[in-house]
């Protein structure tokens, strides 16, 4: 059986980082100045969003399709749950929330960019950061295995990602006395050509960060998608996290997920209004 002996130069990472470092505002005083530009009731009689402003960005904006300020259900709860049972998704783009994530695998993030409307992405370059000191993220299959195989399991991963370090760090020497000064415009660029051939050895499982906005419409089609049993595990369990994060953010808007946990112990998420 293979043993894994820990090495301090090789950092393994097992749960993701979630940042929530933006997330919508409205300007009261330009809601009010419109409602009176408009001769509509003021605030708070327009808008009954009470202290949840995610919630008024989506009243405001889908009441102004029928200029219904001041009219029609008193109760914001009932009014975002309309719209969901409706599916009238395009007022849930109004609102957009912004993470960071770090300790997420290259393989998680492939996935997670394949989700194209109502996000956008910035995520680690491997060609400009050099990946000598990089991580590596352990699938939580591997991660959870105990004893017997699951030792092995787990050693095999612990040197598979030991040697591609050292491979990446090779290839990144070798390349440095191989690759002529000359025919680059910069020192810069020339380092970039070098990082950007060693990273082929790396494997899915190096870490990266990402920068992720998306809308209320896209953060909940992600959550659906990824949230569900069949999602790959390490997806799911960030899928969940900005769940948890969302809902507490804007309850109205992220309140009809339930949430239930699998006998393998993982949780997975299904919400009322699927797809809106
Ligand atoms: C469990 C699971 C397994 C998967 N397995 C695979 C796999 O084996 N191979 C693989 O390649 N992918 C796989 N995927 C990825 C999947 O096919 C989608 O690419 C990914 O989930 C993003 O979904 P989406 O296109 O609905 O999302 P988004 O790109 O965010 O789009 C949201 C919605 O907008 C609409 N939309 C977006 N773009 C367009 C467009 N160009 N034209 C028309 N409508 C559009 C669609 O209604 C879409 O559902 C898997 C996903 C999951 C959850």
């Amino acid at each position: 059986m293979l043993v894994w002996k820990e090495s301090a130069a090789m950092n393994v990472l097992s749960q993701p980082r979630v940042y929530l470092v933006s997330r919508p505002s409205v300007d009261w005083d330009q809601v009010a100045a419109f409602l009176e530009d408009e001769g509509l009731p003021p605030v708070p009689e327009s808008i009954r969003a009470g202290t949840d402003e995610s919630a008024a960005v989506i009243e405001i904006s889908a009441r102004l399709c029928y200029m219904s300020y001041g009219r029609g259900r008193r109760d914001i709860g009932d009014f975002v749950n309309n719209l969901l049972s409706s599916k009238d998704g395009s007022v849930f783009e109004h609102v957009n929330y912004g993470f960071v994530f770090t300790g997420v695998s290259r393989s998680l993030t492939h996935e997670l960019v394949r989700h194209r409307a109502g996000f956008a992405y910035s995520q680690r370059s491997q060609r400009y950061v050099d990946e000598s000191d990089g991580s590596f993220v352990i699938p939580p299959a591997v991660e959870r295995g105990e004893g017997g195989a699951g030792d092995e399991a787990r050693a095999i991963f612990m040197e598979a990602a030991a040697e591609a370090g050292e491979r990446y760090d090779r290839l990144a020497d070798a390349l440095d006395k191989s690759l002529p000064r000359d025919v680059f415009d910069s020192a810069r660029d020339r380092r970039k050509a070098i990082r950007q051939a060693a990273r082929a050895v790396l494997p899915n499982a190096a870490e990266t960060k990402i920068f992720v906005t998306g809308n209320v419409r896209a953060w909940r089609h992600f959550v659906e998608m990824r949230g569900a049993a069949t999602a790959d595990w390490e997806i799911r369990s960030l899928a969940l996290m900005v769940l948890d994060v969302l809902r507490s953010e804007a309850p109205l808007l992220f309140g009809d997920f339930s949430v239930d946990e699998m006998p393998d112990g993982t949780r997975t998420a299904a919400p009322m209004y699927s797809k809106v």
